[in-house]
């Protein structure tokens, strides 16, 4: 693996370098912080620079706490908990370092080298699953591993997808998706879209499964807008102006793949994406189309606002959306609404007025079933949603999640709300104010 490319991702019982993984070999372990593994001396070497300060703060926790792992003696089976733990850690760790934890450095607090039961980590004599690079079992619970298969493919494919995007260029998918004439319902899933519709790039080495799933992480973006448009009867015109909210720089990868939206409306010639977040970069974007999109003279423009959506409501660059989404935005996860804090609260109230339909995706049905209800404490019981259900658009990649010790999938659950603020429950809002 070329240039720093290793330094991507971190899984526990691969080669940090040359990620081999499930050859006879035996792996060796940093001997000072025991949390990073070499195929041998060459490899271990060649990372050392970059290792050597994280390993220096871990290896003197150790010797306080005379310890041969990082998390201690305590061996807690509650994921929430052990969630908690590994948070508190990485935080301490980031203090004593004096910098920020690189990506894979937080991954190897994030998914260490523990029994997947009980989350022991001394034991010396942890065995590993045979199939995927992130599953260890103590003496203990070693019959565990059959529990484990559930959960098994779905780890290892996180694996085979980090490796296939690091050695081949990932670009959004090539669609032959037709003009359509007339309103045209979408297929089932989106691996139905993706069969009938999208070329797969056969000079790619990756496998066909691999490239399915990664063209998924791209269309669940568009199709998650064209399946609310179609459980909404959404009536497009011929300019639709969307605004992308709490958008991170995720998004940004892939722009061209909103074309899709030129080809599945009929009416639709000009597509106007706002993407509005703190965390993006300032800017826009013009994709390319196909060429009979350019002779048609329909096109997608793309604007980047990187900044809270009530302050580019009140900005000289805010035009009012026809449709807003918002993906995995996480709104579950604000705590204290009305504190000082609180940036959710203005922006909810911000979307409210916009009056307009609202999509949310998020990663689990509660967390779903959360953000609704914080929806309704900040606005009022008439917030009702049209439905909140499995999104047959999400993505079909799988993500390590730490806190679950599972797998999450981009936009796996929608919620779509025709209107947050009917006009005139609106109006009173703004009288009692
Ligand atoms: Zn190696
Ligand atoms: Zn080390
Ligand atoms: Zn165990
Ligand atoms: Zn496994
Ligand atoms: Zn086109």
């Amino acid at each position: 693996m070329s240039d720093n490319l290793h330094n991507l991702y971190y899984y526990a019982n691969v080669c940090h370098v040359c990620k081999t993984f499930g050859k006879e070999l035996p792996l060796k372990r940093c001997s000072s912080c025991r949390m990073i593994s070499y195929c041998g001396k060459v490899h271990q070497k060649q990372h050392w620079p970059q290792h050597k300060d994280l390993c220096k703060v871990l290896s003197d926790m150790l010797d306080q706490t005379n310890s041969t792992c990082i998390f201690g003696k305590c061996q807690n089976p509650c994921t929430k908990l052990w969630a908690k733990k590994k948070s508190n850690l990485m935080l301490l760790v980031q203090l004593k370092l004096g910098r920020r934890l690189e990506h894979y450095e937080e991954e190897m607090f994030k998914f260490p080298r523990v029994c997947s039961t009980c989350h022991d980590g001394q034991s010396a004599a942890l065995k590993d699953c045979k199939f995927c690079p992130s599953a260890n079992f103590c003496p203990l619970h070693k019959t565990d591993q059959i529990r484990h298969t559930s959960q098994c493919k779905a780890l290892r494919l996180c694996f085979d997808l980090d490796i296939a995007g690091t050695l081949f260029e990932r670009k959004s998918p090539r669609h032959v998706v037709p003009f359509h004439k007339e309103m045209a319902y979408l297929p089932r899933s989106i691996k139905d879209f993706i069969l009938l519709y999208v070329n797969e790039n056969k000079s790619l080495p990756m496998s066909s499964e691999c490239q399915l799933l990664y063209n998924s992480e791209y269309l669940t973006r568009p199709l998650t807008v064209l399946y609310a448009i179609e459980r909404l009867k959404f009536k497009i015109e011929s300019a639709i102006n969307i605004h992308v909210i709490g958008a991170n720089m995720v998004e940004v990868d892939g722009l061209d793949i909103w074309e899709i939206l030129l080809h599945w409306l009929p009416s639709l010639t000009t597509l106007t994406i706002v993407l509005i977040g703190p965390e993006l970069m300032w800017g826009s974007v013009k994709p390319n189309v196909c060429n009979y999109c350019i002779s048609k003279g329909m096109w997608v423009h793309i604007e980047l606002r990187n900044m809270l959506y009530q302050d580019y409501v009140t900005s000289q660059w805010y035009e009012k959306p026809d449709f807003l989404i918002g993906y995995n935005m996480g709104i579950h996860e604000c705590l204290e609404l009305g504190s000082v804090k609180d940036t959710w609260t203005p922006c909810i109230k911000t979307l409210a007025e916009q009056n307009c339909p609202l999509v949310l995706t998020s990663y689990t049905l509660s967390e779903a079933i959360e953000e609704h209800k914080k929806l309704r404490i900040i606005l009022g019981d008439t917030v009702t949603d049209l439905c909140c259900e499995i999104n047959p658009f999400s993505s079909l990649r799988p993500h390590r999640d730490f806190e679950t010790e599972g797998v999450f999938y981009q936009n796996q659950f929608i919620t779509i709300y025709h209107d947050l603020c009917p006009a005139s429950i609106f109006n009173d809002l703004k009288l009692t104010q």
